[in-house]
Parts: structure tokens; sequence; C-alpha cells
């Protein structure tokens, strides 16, 4: 990768966060140089040469503004998001969901990009960046592994780069069941109430794993066979499989803990921990899993204190490129210490092609603003000005683009963090009850963006 000018930065990988930085930047008047591997060296699960390839299925969820998902696209359309705009014009019937024809809009985003006078497009696969140039490392969930190894070097060690991601369901904190959970931590340490504990008896627990053993379970693919997660990381059922009693000396042992609301002791328990700062998320510790959705929300919904749980992300386990992003980008989504180098996408612990395309677009954004202010170098290095001129792009926290920017590099807690889709979880907490707390989140979402939006242009 060479040298380039001062109003010129690179951008490696042209998926669909790539795609929508490359264009945010390039309509600013910044010049870009577009890096893509494909189809020189072809990822595992791409199929095509074409940019902004979907992976597997062609649907970006719903596009109902009363969800979390369909008000993120309501966003991005404002914001002039190119991977919306070609979604909106390669729309297939798909009821309230957005579903694209993919080859068509692959090829739509592909040929605007092309035509953009100052992109430029050099096919190959990159292994490191310069030392100088501004980049945008955009190379998704399957960044090979030439890259890898250099962006492992640059984050600090393997600490901060996950190949796989380990997903545990994570629960609406204010769907649980108190009555039956409670809080405490195992033997009373850290602050003594920082888990939240779901008891089980005998009878429960062997129903449970029993559940577990014959649910239906999702496969993994062939080239996902070989990553190496499996022993320090099994699935829950693989673990049910082993043998009764294993969960109950794994994730679900009954010890440290004395339940206030029922005398007996429990035969197991399930630890719920937090999973963001609000304390609105909570996950299922040591849950990751390869059960399908439905049997996910069936079996665990049968735990008690779990009956009307309402669940914002189900579990799961895959071949997935990641960086620790809450301990290691700024706000900007800037290495905290090297400013150059920036990161968008599903590499930055977003997870789905429209969380991927909405960090691309605030990261190409960004890069513009550093561009049209030169260079500072590491955290610290802006002027008070600078920084407060910059803290006018951070979109507002009550919208959906702006929660999800949050949570990669604030409200996720740290040591747990994993991918995670745009969820109403995400969101400041609303305060006061609400008959319709979807269209309240909604409402709010929308005055706080129309009132930021002049400040993104
Ligand atoms: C198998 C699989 C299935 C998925 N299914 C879905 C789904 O159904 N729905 C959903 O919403 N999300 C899904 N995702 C998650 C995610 O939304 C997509 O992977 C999405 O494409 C991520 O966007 P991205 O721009 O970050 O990465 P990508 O779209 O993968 O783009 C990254 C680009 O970088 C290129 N690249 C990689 N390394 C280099 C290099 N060293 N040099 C140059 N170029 C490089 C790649 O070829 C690719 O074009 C799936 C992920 C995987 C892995």
């Amino acid at each position: 990768m060479g040298r380039v000018d001062g109003d010129t930065m690179h951008i490696i990988g042209a998926g669909l966060a790539g795609c929508e930085a490359a264009w945010q930047a390039s309509k600013r008047g910044i010049k870009v140089i577009l890096h893509e591997m494909r189809p020189l060296r072809m990822s595992p699960a791409h199929v095509t040469e074409h940019f902004a390839e979907l992976v597997c299925s062609n649907s970006f969820r719903s596009d109902d503004d009363k969800t979390a998902i369909g008000l993120l696209h309501d966003e991005m359309r404002k914001l002039d998001s190119l991977i919306m705009r070609c979604a909106d014009k390669h729309r297939v019937p798909a009821g309230s969901a957005l579903a694209v024809d993919r080859v068509e809009f692959a090829k739509e985003v592909e040929h605007t990009i092309l035509s953009l006078p100052n992109v430029t497009v050099i096919r190959g696969e990159v292994t490191s960046i310069p030392e100088d140039d501004l980049v945008i490392i955009a190379t998704g969930p399957l960044t090979s592994d030439a890259l890898s190894r250099f962006i492992k070097e640059v984050v600090g060690g393997q600490e901060y780069l996950a190949f796989f991601d380990a997903i545990a369901p994570i629960i609406y904190y204010d769907s649980i069941d108190f009555s039956i959970a409670w809080k405490q931590s195992r033997y009373n340490k850290g602050d003594g109430d920082d888990y939240i504990n779901l008891p089980m008896t005998r009878e429960q627990y062997y129903q449970f794993v029993q559940a577990l053993i014959i649910g239906e379970k999702g496969d993994f693919k062939e080239w996902e066979k070989n990553t190496p997660y499996f022993d320090g990381c099994l699935p829950i059922e693989v673990m049910a499989e082993r043998g009764v009693e294993t969960l109950r000396y794994g994730p679900m042992k009954p010890v440290g803990l004395t339940n206030p609301n029922c005398s007996e002791k429990p035969y197991a328990v399930v630890q719920l921990r937090r999973d963001n700062k609000e304390g609105s998320l909570y996950n299922m510790v040591g849950f990751q899993t390869k059960l399908k959705y439905g049997a996910q929300k069936e079996i665990l919904s049968s735990i008690p204190g779990l009956h009307n749980a309402e669940f914002a992300r189900f579990g799961g386990m895959h071949r997935n490129t990641f960086i620790a992003s809450p301990v290691l980008l700024d706000s900007h989504l800037r290495l905290r210490t090297d400013h150059r180098i920036r990161f968008a996408g599903q590499i930055t612990g977003v997870e789905g092609y429209v969380e991927s395309a909405a960090i691309g677009l605030l990261a190409g954004v960004f890069a513009v603003h550093d561009l049209g202010l030169g260079e500072s170098g590491i955290e610290g290095g802006e002027s008070i000005d600078d920084t407060r001129d910059s803290d006018r792009l951070i979109p507002p926290r009550e919208s959906a683009i702006g929660s999800l920017l949050h949570h990669i590099t604030e409200g996720a807690e740290k040591h747990s963090f994993q991918p995670m889709n745009i969820n109403f979880g995400l969101f400041p907490a609303l305060t006061g009850r609400h008959i319709d707390r979807k269209a309240v989140y909604s409402s709010r979402a929308k005055i706080a963006m129309d009132s930021w939006l002049h400040r993104f242009i």
C-alpha cells in the first residue's frame, strides 16, 4: 500500500462498512483508495467478486421504525446511506422486512463506488498498513489471516482480537421475574449483588438438561469446524451431552449462594451478569449455544424467573474476527494509541449488515473531519476547540446509531464484550411507565436525530 497525500485516505475492505465509508468520505471531497482482496483472495464465505456481498440472508430485517433495527434504517436514510439507497432500490417483497435482490444490490453498490471520481479501487490483499496515512480497517468478520496477524500486533496482542464469537443469550432486565430471581455474587464477592440468580430444583434441572440434548441445533460450517475454540468455550448443549451433572459443575453450580425467596437449597443455578453500564441488559453466564433461536426461546424460557423473559439477542457461536472496541477505540472509532487507524463494520463488535454499514458511515464522516483538521496523533493531542468541534459529529445518545456507537466505544462491559445487534437495551433507559415503550423509544430518537442532523452535513 503506497503513501498518499494529505486529503486522501485508505479504506481496507469493500464490504458493507467499507463501501459506506468510501461513499460518505468521497461525497465530502476526500480522495479514497479502497482496497478489496476478492477475487484474488476469497474469504471462506464470500462467493462473488462484488463489493458489499451479503454472505447469508438477503434480509436487512424489520423496516418498521418502531423496532430498533427499523429505526436504524430510518436514520441511515436520513444520513444518505449508500447501502440503504441501494437496498431500497433493489427491495423484494418480504412483508415488513427489508429484503433485497442480493446480486442487483451488490452490483449497484459496486457500480456507484466505481463511478465516483475520487475513489480508486485496488484489488489485492492488504497485509499491513503504512506508517503515516489515515486508514479505515473494514475487513469484516472474515478478515484475512495475514491482516489479522498485523492487527493483533497493532492492538496489543491476542487478548484484544477474537477470531470467533461465543454469544450467550442476552435478556432485558425488566423482563426478569424477581419474585423468583435474586441478586447476589457467589460468596458475596465484589459488590455482593453483581449477579442475578435463577434457581432450579433437581427435577427442573434434569428436565432442562434433557431439553438441551434434544433441542434443535444449528451446524458449524465446514470452514468453522477447525476454529480452535471448543475446549475453553463449550456450547451448553455440548456440556449437557457430556453428562447429566456436567453443567452443575460448570456454569450452573449452585455454590456460594443463598436464595432469599425460598428455604430449599437450589440444585442448580443459572447466573446472569450485567452486559451494559445502563444495567438494562443481562447475559446468561457461560450459556453460549448453537441451539436454533426457536429452541433457545422455548428452553430458556422454562428456567424459573425467565417465563416472560424478552431476549435482546439469542446466543450463537461463529467464526468472527472482532477487536475489543470498548478498550481500544475512542468515540470517533480511532485507536486510542494511534489516531490514524480507525475501525469500521463488524470487526468493531457490532453484528449485522445494517449495523456494520452504520459504523462504516460514521467512520467515513469522522475520518473526513480528521483530514480537515490535520492529524493530531495520539489521544490528548487535539486542542480543546478541536475536540469540541469533533464531538458535535457524534450522533445523539437517544438515536439508534448513537446508541450503537456508544455501546461499542463506551457502554459495553469491557471484560465480556461480544458482538451485538442494535436493540432497545442499548438506548438510554426510559423513565416512568409507558404502555408502548417501543413507540416512545422511537419517537424520542426521531426528535433527537432531527435536531442533530444539520451538524452532520
Ligand atoms: C458466514 C456469515 C454469515 C452472516 N450472515 C448474516 C446475515 O444473515 N445477516 C446479517 O445481518 N449479518 C450476517 N453476518 C454478519 C455481518 O453482518 C456480515 O458479515 C457483514 O457483511 C459485515 O460487514 P463488514 O463490512 O464489516 O464486512 P464484510 O461485508 O465481510 O466486508 C469485508 C470485506 O473486506 C475484504 N477483506 C478481508 N480481508 C481483507 C484484506 N486483508 N485485504 C483486503 N480486503 C480484505 C473482504 O473480502 C470483504 O469484501 C454474517 C457473517 C458471516 C461471517
